[in-house]
């Protein structure tokens, strides 16, 4: 599904402060596979997982989607990608606080090149998804840090993405979040979903079918 080739990245190239991030990463990710990507703070692999996910650009290499090389694209045609095959779950969770949950889940649904007609019953059955249906008119700024989690989680999957990225997804849970979390990527792996996770938590990789290490820009 992804084929990452020789994939180099610096930010600020030719300025005083450039800094070389990714230098050389060349791996494949198969359909179905769920992947974790390890490496110490300031490793590189945020930028990895946004060039993956189609919202940053490299500067030289080859990455490849589904046979398709993703280089030199428009906006526009990135847009489309993304909303027809990538869920991605930031570190952050990037929610809207002041929106409640439904809003926040349905806003990929307005990016979508067909704005579906059912839009409200599909975010309903993909908060049952996530155990959260009780929480639709809930504002997300009242809501726990796993419950956010799992809010962004949903938003990820509403648009049914083949591919699903998430960085640190149980960076800031306690234990018993992050077992849930946990078990949620799990069963979308187990529905067929292709899954990328960056993560601190070594336990949590070793459950993962491969894991990727990344030091100073390099698999290693
Ligand atoms: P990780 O996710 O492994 O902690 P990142 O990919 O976020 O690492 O960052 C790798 C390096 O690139 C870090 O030194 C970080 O400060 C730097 N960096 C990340 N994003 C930017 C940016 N937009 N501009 C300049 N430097 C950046
Ligand atoms: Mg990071």
């Amino acid at each position: 599904m992804i084929k990452l080739i020789g994939i180099e990245k610096s930010f600020n190239p030719g300025k005083s402060n450039e800094l070389h991030v990714l230098k050389g990463i060349s791996t494949e990710v198969k359909d179905g596979e769920l992947v974790a990507i390890v490496g110490k703070s300031g490793a590189g692999k945020s930028t990895l997982l946004h060039i993956i996910a189609c919202i940053d650009s490299y500067d030289s290499g080859e990455y490849y989607i589904d046979d398709l090389l993703i280089k030199n694209m428009s906006e526009k045609k990135l847009a489309n990608i993304r909303n027809e095959k990538i869920g991605i779950v930031m570190q952050d969770f990037s929610l809207v606080e002041d929106f409640t949950v439904l809003e926040n889940i349905m806003i990929p649904l307005d990016f979508a090149k067909n704005k579906r007609p059912n839009a409200k019953e599909l975010a309903k059955e993909v908060l049952k998804q996530v155990n959260m249906e009780n929480f639709a008119k809930e504002k997300v700024r009242n809501l726990s840090g796993g419950e956010k989690q799992r809010i962004a989680i949903a938003r990820a999957i509403i648009n049914n993405p083949s591919l699903i990225l998430a960085d640190e997804p149980t960076g800031s849970l306690d234990s018993a979040n992050t077992e849930a979390i946990m078990d949620l990527f799990f069963s979308l792996n187990k529905q067929g979903k292709t899954i990328i996770i960056v993560t601190h938590d070594k336990e949590l990789a070793e459950k993962c079918h491969r894991i990727i290490e990344i030091s100073d820009g390099r698999i290693i």
